[in-house]
């Protein structure tokens, strides 16, 4: 074994800097808290390359005198706690005293600031863990730090970066989180010269909401007001229009400090109980007040999990919080359209009220469904309604064989054709035969250009996914310039058979691209994007019409056509002459 030594103030800051600053959006977070913590009323973020080339954070805070500057950049130097025992009152977001040392370690910073009563400003520049002199400087009342070349020194963290583009979403991911944290600050965002977001600090989270998610979004959400003197939630809930199909559109704070917790994520699903479908998460921004002695925030490295003294109890709060806000509302504006992938058919026996006995006990009639047996038993129920419903069309087509009945329950079409009566679900069938064009390549979408272009507000996240798979979306008919303050304008969107696809469509495009691994070949992210239009094409309203079914049923008779819906429904059953005869007790 080699000696044991104590490694060098740089070494252990570049060792510390391993945990703090993982990437540039780690730099921002930390700054920008440190602003916070300063008591800044405006804060100014500008980035360069997705930070990696430079970082520019300047506020209008307390400042820092200048006989506190080098030790600003010492390791465990703060001035936020003073002992141990301080860390269990923590009231400011920064409080290892480890951001500076650590990044300065691994980067160019230059500290510009000045605090009221001094005569002039401090200039202090540190690159690569290397103090420079202090000198004169300049400057208004609070503090800003450029951070430029973050790890040009460590080559094999460099090479971890992500693309320009991603880390830049990485922080404006971040910023959009902070915003809304602290609406009482009025924050800029600009990322190569771009202002991306702009808020005007009037403490009102809803201002913040719209210009982060747009109207779409704020439209949408229900506001939570909770105090029982023990825990305070505010914030909004989403309704099941917006609900996702991951978490990334969950916000949660604690005292100011955007957090991650899979506990209360949870806690969240289960307030809306049945009012959102298995796969789908809700939208929601939980800001939760708690005395800061019943709250441990030094528990991760980055500070973005905390433990709760009572977690049970925050989490028990947290859901009537959320409960309540949901309760008032009228629940069918929460039942979103099944999700597709997590369909499960209705099982139609539980209603079936003429009991098999009334038949002889055995299996006496039909059953010979053309498909899937799932509905079998239904088949008693959908009789009996079809002696009061179904209206005669007296529809005759050229085929003198084939006889449209009527359409029962504004879904299944009633068909008699040789010794069968089949029913079909129209909104299945349509579906199939969408997604057949598609897969046998013979349904082409065609871009159809807006007048009025639409704008759209999207995540950073978001942004950078519909970028990164902007050859796709072209296909498909989607294109769309991007425009400041995160918002895209569309100027075509894809048509298919005459349908419009608008940002809807879009969005879901982008949940299927952040679904998708890494390596998922492009033609399965196609698919996928088409399924999803086919989705779209077939909405509760659509009518195929007579002659159409009749020309599916045709296909379907010859067998080309699988006889489910793309996700396994049945399209079409049937009922033989004689199993009605049998019922009718006609033959045995
Ligand atoms: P911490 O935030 O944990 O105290 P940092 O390394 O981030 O540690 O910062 C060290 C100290 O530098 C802070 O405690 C604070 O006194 C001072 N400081 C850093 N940034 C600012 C700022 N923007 N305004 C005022 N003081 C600052
Ligand atoms: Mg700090």
């Amino acid at each position: 074994m080699p000696k044991i030594l104590v490694l060098s103030q740089h070494v252990a800051n570049q060792i510390a800097a391993g945990e703090v600053v993982e990437r540039p959006a780690s730099v921002v977070k930390e700054l920008v808290e440190n602003s916070i913590d300063a008591g800044s009323t405006v804060i100014s973020v500008e980035i360069e390359d997705g930070g990696m080339t430079s970082i520019l954070v300047a506020d209008n805070g307390s400042g820092i005198q200048r006989d506190d500057c080098i030790a600003a950049f010492l390791r465990h130097a703060t001035s936020k706690i003073s002992n141990a025992g301080d860390l269990y009152s923590i009231k400011t977001l920064g409080f290892r005293g480890e951001a500076l040392a650590s990044i300065a370690s691994v980067a160019e910073v230059t500290l510009i600031t000045k605090v009221v009563g001094e005569e002039c400003g401090t200039k202090l520049s540190v690159n690569m863990g290397v103090l420079e002199p202090i000198e004169d400087t300049v400057c208004n009342i609070g503090t800003s730090l450029r951070v430029g070349n973050l790890f040009l020194n460590i080559p094999a963290r460099l090479k971890f970066m992500k693309s320009p583009r991603t880390e830049a979403g990485y922080i404006g991911d971040y910023m959009s989180r902070v915003m809304m944290a602290h609406p009482e600050i009025e924050f800029r965002y600009i990322s190569n010269g771009k202002t991306l977001y702009q808020t005007t600090g009037d403490g009102n989270l809803m201002s913040v909401v719209y210009s982060v998610y747009g109207s779409d979004i704020a439209d949408n959400l229900l506001p939570i007001d909770f105090d029982n003197g023990y825990v305070k939630i505010g914030g909004y809930v989403g309704n099941a229009e917006i609900s996702k199909s991951n978490r990334t559109y969950q916000s949660i704070f604690v005292n100011g400090r955007y957090i991650k917790s899979s506990a209360i994520s949870f806690t969240l699903s289960r307030a809306y109980e049945t009012k959102l479908t298995i796969g789908r998460f809700p939208f929601a921004i939980l800001k939760i007040t708690i005395a800061c002695q019943e709250v441990d925030v030094n528990v991760h490295p980055a500070k973005i999990e905390v433990r709760f003294t009572d977690e049970a109890r925050v989490n028990s709060c947290i859901y009537s919080a959320c409960a309540n806000a949901l309760a008032n509302l009228n629940t069918s504006v929460f039942i979103s359209t099944p999700n597709t992938t997590n369909y499960q058919p209705t099982q139609v026996q539980e209603q079936v009220e003429i009991s098999k006995s009334t038949f002889n006990g055995s299996h006496p009639v039909m059953r010979e469904t053309v498909y899937s047996p799932v509905h079998s038993d239904g088949y008693y129920e959908v009789l009996d309604k079809v002696r009061q419903y179904a209206a005669p069309l007296s529809l005759l087509t050229e085929d003198s064989d084939i006889k449209v009945v009527g359409c029962i329950f504004s879904t299944y079409w009633l068909i008699e054709w040789k010794n069968s009566v089949y029913f079909v679900d129209q909104h299945a069938a349509h579906e199939r035969a969408l997604y057949e064009k598609i897969i046998n390549k013979s349904m082409v979408f065609a871009a159809q250009n807006l007048l009025v272009p639409k704008t759209m507000t999207v995540i950073p996240s978001d942004y950078e996914r519909l970028e990164a798979s902007k050859e796709q979306l072209e296909a498909l008919g989607f294109v769309w310039e991007e425009l400041e303050s995160n918002r895209i304008k569309i100027k075509s969107v894809p048509q298919l058979n005459g349908k419009i696809f608008d940002e809807r469509y879009l969005l879901d495009c982008i949940e299927i691209i952040a679904e998708q691994k890494d390596n998922v070949p492009k033609e399965l992210l196609n698919e996928k994007m088409i399924q999803c239009a086919c989705k779209h094409a077939v909405k509760g309203g659509d009518v195929l019409t007579e002659t159409e079914i009749l020309a599916l049923l045709k296909e379907y008779s010859a067998n080309v056509i699988p006889l489910t819906c793309p996700h396994g429904r049945p399209i079409i059953t049937k009922l033989d002459k004689t199993d009605i005869e049998k019922m009718f007790k006609r033959i045995q």
